[in-house]
């Protein structure tokens, strides 16, 4: 495939932006070639600078869950922009985006807009902090729950790809009071509350791992975070930012059967464009400002565009739930073609595999630790990766990261993704 376009771009790009990128995942880094630059995209498809077209199993990273420029999505966009679209005082549709999200996910008694994923966790600590009067958080290795100073510590995603899961630039203040433990590690979630239960002001997860490859919870865990969070009252706090409306209409927090006392949402709630939440239970909520104490705001948080596409897509799928399921049909079908097509090549691979999204570690199994997703094969996962790419499908760039599945994925869309596997394990072993 000629990539000489997005070639120049890059090489264009690396001279004003770092890494030629706003972003680092985009940079391709784990997997040893330029990024390609995208110019347009549409459903499942992606065209590149090239003209090149991809099967895209990135998803923009997770809110493009109807597919690309989707017209449900995009409805009556015109009219909000002849409407004018920040005014520096509260509209309606922040209303009607938040009343939706409190109906589809009861947990989020009230709920703050605010701009980014990174926003929504960054806020949701303080304001646990803000209600408990304490310090500690509790976060797991290989989430990523934005970049947050307190929270890049151990984390997942681009700071894995890139080597630096804990980033230079933080203060050691800003960190002494984040602890860190394994994700469905159950003992040490124990030893951890034995020792500090009554300092933490919050346990903060992924309720189902995204940004170290996909990692479903346990039960287990699940059930020790609810009951040790309580007794020691501290706040269970999902970050919800790719599962939440991903999972299901109610998230993973939906699900499990759970109910956090705070959760974070991102990505698909703005149907495209820059956005995040946090809400809970309203005693706590009720402690952000200007009703309590604990600061918070954004010139452009809940801004009518991007509360308009947000409500757009949840009302399609509060309309259509039906939607999950066929996703998850086509997620299984992908997951059974790649064990079949790497097997078939001679190749380990373990899927982790739940509802629309899905990871092939290049490894034994099973994958239900960080330590264990650690033993993946990343070279495996670089040549995977490009000989899908020559097929025509885009996977994420990094071993590290969850592929996510549209609504506008079709069979045949599977099923060419599973003929392109077939051919890309071949070049693996
Ligand atoms: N939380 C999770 C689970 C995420 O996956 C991400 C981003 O990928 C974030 C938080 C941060 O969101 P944003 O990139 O919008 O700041």
């Amino acid at each position: 495939m000629n990539r000489n376009r997005s070639a120049a771009l890059y090489e264009a790009s690396r001279e004003v932006l770092p890494g030629g990128v706003n972003s680092p995942v985009r940079a391709f880094g784990s997997v040893g070639m330029p990024p390609i630059f995208a110019a347009r995209a549409k459903g499942s498809r992606i065209v590149d600078a090239d003209g090149n077209e991809y099967l895209d199993y990135i998803s923009s990273w997770g809110p493009m869950i109807l597919g690309h420029a989707s017209s449900i999505v995009h409805q009556g966009v015109e009219e909000v922009f002849d409407a004018g679209i920040s005014y520096g005082l509260p509209t309606g549709k922040e209303l009607d985006l938040a009343r939706l999200i409190r109906e589809l996910y009861p947990a989020a008694e009230m709920i703050r807009m605010v701009n980014s994923g990174t926003e929504a966790t960054m806020s949701a600590i303080r304001l646990a902090r803000g209600f408990t009067g304490r310090d500690k958080i509790l976060k797991f290795e290989g989430c990523y729950h934005g970049h947050y100073d307190g929270l890049l510590v151990k984390s997942g995603s681009g700071t894995l790809t890139f080597n630096t899961p804990t980033s230079k630039g933080l203060p050691k203040a800003m960190i002494q009071d984040t602890l860190v433990a394994q994700y469905n590690g159950v003992h040490e979630l124990k030893d951890v509350f034995a020792n500090m239960g009554d300092q933490i002001a919050a346990v903060i997860l992924e309720p189902v791992a995204g940004n170290m490859g996909v990692v479903a919870p346990t039960k287990e865990f699940l059930q020790e975070l609810e009951r040790l969070t309580k007794e020691n009252g501290a706040l269970l706090i999902f970050d919800e930012v790719i599962t939440g409306f991903r999972l299901g209409l109610e998230g993973a927090a939906g699900l499990f059967g759970m109910k956090p006392d705070l959760v974070c949402f991102g990505k698909i709630i703005g149907g495209g464009l820059p956005v995040g939440a946090y809400g809970g239970r309203r005693e706590i909520m009720e402690h952000v400002s200007p009703l309590g104490g604990v600061y918070q705001a954004g010139t452009l948080s809940g801004n009518p565009l991007a509360m308009h596409l947000g409500w757009n897509l949840l009302n399609h799928l509060k309309a259509d739930p039906g939607i999950y399921d066929r996703m998850e049909d086509m997620a299984k079908l992908l997951e059974a073609g790649l064990i079949d097509a790497a097997t078939k090549a001679g190749v380990e691979i373990t899927v982790n595999r739940i509802g629309g999204m899905l990871s092939p570690f290049m490894t034994v199994g099973p994958v239900t630790t960080f330590s264990q997703v650690m033993t993946s094969d990343t070279q495996q996962y670089e040549v995977f990766f490009k000989a899908m790419l020559e097929e025509g499908i885009l996977l994420p760039p990094s071993q590290y990261e969850g592929w996510f599945l549209s609504a506008s994925h079709s069979r045949e869309d599977v099923q060419r993704t599973i003929q392109a596997a077939q051919i890309a394990f071949q070049q693996v072993k």
